[in-house]
């Protein structure tokens, strides 16, 4: 049985989980009170020990742990996990019953009520991610409600914790019948290959699912698109599809490649008439401006991290320098799709940077859309501070 731990909490975080606020920031308790052994369930408590909530101890970036329940009497058993799982089920009966996207998240962590466990759905295959040593422990009890709730081909885990905050290579295997790799999963009539057991990504990130729909039905057609930090290239498939004359892609990464030419073929687009470039975007940068290429569509999605052999990057610092370079390729009336996923700054500080970016360089800009994270990743209502995804559709002026 897993132990209880009574813990301390300070001001104002006491009140903060009070009012319903799930994470337990490091900063809360007093470093001494910390438990030994991630997984402890703890008893949150105000500095009169007053009940605030039942959490869990699990080291993330984010924080120590999340709460769990702010009910006394809740235990945190399989029951638990089975309610809130259903729960999160019902929450996407639309996406279920919508045959053009088998792929979609069932649980996204804090927002389904379970901090640092998300689970994603392809085509009856089910992807559990852990996000610490803490939640990891109480996996028996999630995978026996999961596997009691859903039908499943087969079950697939991603840990993505430890020490360093590296992921581990392991099987990802859980339960079932393993699948045959890539599975095509499809997503508002678009086909994308998925591989579960293949390292730390699956071949598409599902929270960019409506910012691919708009391209491809809004932003696409006659364009000349570049897609930088492509990876399998997922928008140059939808610019693709939604009429692009060209897509180039660009990722440092070699395997991008050869999984890029995997999209544009289960979508029956010919490779050779596109082209994939394995290469480093602050390269291709210059490439660009030596050969005086332009672009009507740029996408730049960026990791929040990333280092090369040469360059170190990191959105927080680099974004306004990243859309200088890449105004500078962008066609008069072109359109730029800036993204991240950077948790670390809200819309109002990415909207600073494309404003400082554009400032720097002399051009007027206009705001065309703005996305954050579709509906199948909640985040608590009163707490959009979760909602990490910033998309924001620029178009050039001069
Ligand atoms: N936009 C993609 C996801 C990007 S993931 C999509 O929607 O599917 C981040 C990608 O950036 C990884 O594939 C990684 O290989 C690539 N990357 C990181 N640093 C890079 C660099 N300096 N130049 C080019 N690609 C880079």
């Amino acid at each position: 049985m897993t132990q209880t731990i009574a813990l301390q909490i300070k001001n104002p975080y006491a009140d903060q989980l009070k009012k319903g606020y799930p994470l337990i920031s490091k900063d809360a308790i007093d470093a001494h009170q910390l438990p030994k052994e991630e997984g402890a369930l703890l008893r949150l408590q105000d500095s009169h020990n007053r009940f605030i909530g039942t959490g869990y101890y699990g080291l993330q970036n984010k924080g120590i742990g999340w709460v769990l329940t702010t009910d006394a009497n809740e235990k945190i058993d399989k029951a638990f996990f089975s309610k809130k799982i259903k729960k999160a089920l019902e929450n996407r009966q639309a996406f279920f019953n919508n045959p053009d996207t088998t792929a979609f998240r069932i649980f996204n962590g804090e927002g389904d009520g379970v901090g640092g466990l998300t689970i994603d759905f392809f085509d009856s295959y089910f992807m559990v991610s852990w996000y610490s040593a803490g939640i990891y422990s109480f996996k028996e009890m999630v995978y026996e409600a999961l596997a009691e709730t859903v039908n499943y081909k087969a079950i697939y885990e991603k840990k993505r914790f430890d020490s360093k905050g590296q992921y581990i290579e392991q099987d990802d295997f859980v339960m079932g019948t393993p699948g045959e790799f890539p599975i095509i999963v499809t997503e508002n009539g678009m086909n994308y290959a998925v591989n579960l057991n293949d390292g730390a990504m699956t071949g598409i990130f599902l929270d960019q699912r409506d910012v691919r729909l708009a391209i491809r039905e809004r932003y696409a057609d006659r364009k000349n698109m570049l897609n930088t930090f492509s990876y399998t290239g997922a928008f140059s498939v939808a610019a693709a599809l939604g009429g692009a004359i060209k897509t180039t892609s660009v990722d440092v990464a070699k395997r991008s490649l050869a999984k890029t030419i995997e999209q544009f073929s289960v979508n029956q687009i010919d490779y050779e008439t596109q082209d994939i470039k394995v290469m480093d975007v602050f390269h291709y940068f210059k490439y660009a401006q030596r050969h005086n290429l332009k672009f009507d569509l740029v996408v730049l999605d960026p990791p929040s991290f990333a280092r090369t052999k040469q360059i170190t990057f990191s959105t927080a610092k680099d974004y306004p320098k990243l859309l200088k370079d890449t105004i500078a390729i962008t066609e008069k009336n072109g359109v730029i799709v800036a993204s991240t996923n950077n948790a670390s700054f809200g819309m109002k500080k990415f909207k600073s940077f494309i404003d400082q970016a554009f400032k720097e360089t002399n051009t007027r800009y206009k705001i065309v859309e703005e996305y954050s994270l579709p509906k199948d990743f909640r985040v608590p209502r009163e707490y959009p501070e979760f909602n990490y995804l910033k998309v924001v559709f620029i178009e050039k002026l001069n």
